[in-house]
Order: structure tokens, then C-alpha cells, then sequence
């Protein structure tokens, strides 16, 4: 936390706003649609709900085809499932870990032919990198299929100038505990299209018709944020800039001591695009460094370091056995390539730089012991 949250929680206490509405709700959106140069925002309980809402006004149902990018929290997807569809996963490119184009493309024409268009593409920003939005916003164009941006990991980047987020019909933010900046739990769904956010708004609240006896045409959902949660991520949102910053910083100290260390290739970021870098994540390729990712993830553990594996690519997941992927190209597999070579290590904003030295003094001497086992 920044330390101003307590002044919005106290004014939420003192106006007794302590419900799934009020005046924070309705400035926190406001403040995040201009931060990120929208025209609306509607804040709800979390990022998740935000995809649900997005996949609902898009009307997806029963039988129908979501494509979605494969190297992603599960979270991307499980809405599409929510709602009886079925995903279509694409592969990544080497270029920014994102949805390849090139694949995105392959899967379009095969669902022409089958005469079976999605009803929705989510692409994703992993860790922070924008996708490759203009040519994938051209494709989309071209079939005329809406986009729904999952920044849930890259708020405060931009690709070309303009904030991540902020290119498809619909984009979505999670505030979740691990993001960038978090409310606890919390999501935002975004678009330049304010009557499609009232829609939102109103699904969200269970669908109540406009009635005084509580009558219903449509199924809703409970997924508004609640006003004391707003007032902390209106708090968090004055402080975004420096979580960027400081998160940069982080990268950029990992890549300055460990860049030159042959079998590690930090995650690149596309010219034109500013990521927030919300977590470090690299390549380890193992005959080169001599360690294989598992080993390095232990011998950190061992010094009580936490790092991660990248997220194992959704179309091998056990949940999503038998759903279609396309791969980058007929003899490239970039997600799953990523999935056995990648690693996150520690970003934290608050990371003091004696704690990093320790990450990366540990992984120097791991990478040393292996080299020197293996001569
Ligand atoms: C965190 C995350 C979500 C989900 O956000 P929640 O607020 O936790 O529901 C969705 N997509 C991606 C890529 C995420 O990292």
C-alpha cells in the first residue's frame, strides 16, 4: 500500500458508503478511464468478472467459439467456459510472448471454412509486454471479430503511445493482490463505448429491471466493487507511475548483473511499447547455462527465494483437453517452448536492492556450480 488508502477508507467510513456503490466507485472509474484514455469504466469484483461481462455483452453462448491466447493464468479462459462456449487457443510469437498473428490468422481462415466464426478474441499482455495490437487489430478488423484486451498484467504499459488496455472493444484490469497495484481483489472493465458499460453495470448488479418490485428479465451477476475497495484503488492509481518505475528499475538491475551470462535471454519488449515489466521473466535454455529451469527454481528455494515457473500454456492444460490450438507455425511451438525454458523471479515494487543482489548472487552461484560440475 502507498499510505494515502487509509484517507479514502476513513472518508468511505465517514460518509457510511460502505457498499457495492458510491462516490469512490464512481470516481475511481473515471480517474482509471482517463489514466488510460477511455471513455468509461465500470469497476467490479475482479478481473475474471470483468472477462464475463465483456464475453456476456459480446453475447457468447452455448456452442459458440472464443479464441484466446494460450500463454495465460487460466483465468483468460475460464469465462468463455462460464458460458457453455468452447476456446480456440493460439500460440504465442517470439517477439513479445504474445498472440501471434501469424496464428491468429491460420485459426481464422480454418474457422471460415468450417463457416464458424468466434465471437471474440482475447489476447493478452503477459507480464506486462503489449501483444502485437496493430497487426492483430487488423486481422480482427478484416472479419470484423471484437477484441478483448486482458491487461490484467499490463496496466501502465503502452504499445505506441497509447495505454495497453485500450485497443480492443473492450479491455479489462485486475487489482487482484499480485498485480501491479491491487485493491485486495478487484477488476475494471473498460471501453469507448458507454452504453455497452452501462449494460455492464447493470449485469453486474443481478440485472434489476428499472422497477421498484425487484423483477427480472435477464440472468445477472453480484460482481460490483465495493465502494471502500474503490477508495483504496484510487489510492493505488496515484501511485501507479512509480510501481512502473520501480518495477523497470527491478528489470533492469537483473538484466545489468545477469544479461551476459551465457543460456539467459531476459523477455524482450517490442520497440514501441513500454511495458511495466510486473514481473521479470527470462529464458534459461539448459545445455548453454549448464542448469536446467527446475534446478535453478530449487537451489532459489533453497535460500528461501520464490521464483516461478512461466504459466503453463492453457491448451495443455487437463481442463481444456480436447479444445482446438494453433500453433505459431507448423514446426514452432512457441508457448510451449516458453513454458519449459521461461522462469519469473522476484519484481516486487517494495524489493529492497540487498534483497535483489541476493536473487541474483544465488542464481550466479548456481549457474557456477553447474558449469563447474558439468566440466
Ligand atoms: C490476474 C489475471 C486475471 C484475473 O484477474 P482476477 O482479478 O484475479 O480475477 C486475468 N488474466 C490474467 C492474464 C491475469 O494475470
Amino acid at each position: 500500500m502507498s499510505g494515502n488508502e487509509m484517507t479514502y477508507i476513513q472518508d468511505a467510513f465517514d460518509t457510511n458508503w460502505i457498499a457495492p456503490l458510491g462516490p469512490h466507485v464512481d470516481a475511481f472509474e473515471k480517474e482509471l478511464a482517463s489514466y488510460v484514455g477511455v471513455n468509461d469504466a465500470a469497476a467490479v469484483s475482479s478481473g475474471t468478472a470483468a472477462i464475463h461481462l465483456a464475453l456476456r455483452l459480446l453475447d457468447v453462448k452455448s456452442g459458440d467459439i472464443v479464441f484466446c491466447s494460450s500463454l495465460t493464468f487460466v483465468a483468460s479462459a475460464n469465462p468463455i467456459v462460464y458460458l457453455g462456449a468452447s476456446p480456440v487457443f493460439i500460440d504465442s510469437e517470439p517477439e513479445t510472448w504474445n498472440m501471434s498473428p501469424q496464428a491468429l490468422e491460420h485459426a481464422l481462415y480454418d474457422a471460415i471454412q468450417d463457416k464458424k466464426l468466434p465471437k471474440a478474441v482475447i489476447v493478452v499482455n503477459l507480464y506486462g509486454q503489449s501483444a502485437k495490437m496493430d497487426e492483430i487489430v487488423a486481422i480482427c478488423q478484416k472479419f470484423n471479430i471484437p477484441i478483448i484486451e486482458d491487461a490484467a498484467e499490463s496496466l501502465g504499459s503502452t504499445y505506441k503511445g497509447k495505454a495497453s488496455g485500450s485497443f480492443g472493444k473492450f479491455g479489462i484490469y485486475s487489482f487482484n493482490g499480485n498485480k501491479i497495484i491491487s485493491t485486495s481483489g478487484g477488476g475494471m472493465l473498460v471501453s469507448n463505448e458507454g452504453e455497452e458499460l452501462n449494460k455492464a453495470r447493470f449485469l453486474a448488479t443481478q440485472a434489476r429491471d428499472y422497477a421498484a418490485h425487484y423483477q427480472h428479465s435477464q440472468m445477472g451477476y453480484n460482481y460490483r466493487m465495493s465502494n471502500v475497495l474503490a477508495g483504496i484503488g484510487r489510492a493505488q492509481l496515484e501511485v501507479l507511475e512509480e510501481r512502473v518505475s520501480a518495477r523497470r528499475a527491478i528489470f533492469n538491475k537483473y538484466v545489468q548483473e545477469l544479461a551476459h551470462v551465457p543460456g539467459i535471454t531476459f523477455m524482450p519488449e517490442l520497440p514501441e511499447t513500454r511495458s511495466n515489466r510486473w514481473l521479470t521473466a527470462l529464458t534459461l535454455d539448459e545445455r548453454e547455462a549448464g542448469i536446467s529451469v527446475e534446478a535453478l527454481l530449487s537451489a532459489l528455494a533453497e535460500q528461501n527465494i520464490e521464483a516461478r515457473p512461466v504459466w503453463k500454456p492453457l491448451h495443455m492444460q487437463p481442463l481444456f483437453e480436447g479444445d482446438k490450438f494453433y500453433p505459431h507455425s507448423d514446426n514452432e511451438n512457441i508457448s510451449e517452448q516458453l513454458f519449459k525454458m521461461g522462469l519469473c523471479l522476484p519484481s516486487g515494487s517494495s524489493m529492497s536492492e540487498d534483497d535483489q543482489m541476493r536473487v541474483i548472487e544465488c542464481i550466479q552461484e548456481s549457474l557456477i556450480k553447474a558449469k563447474s560440475i558439468s566440466v
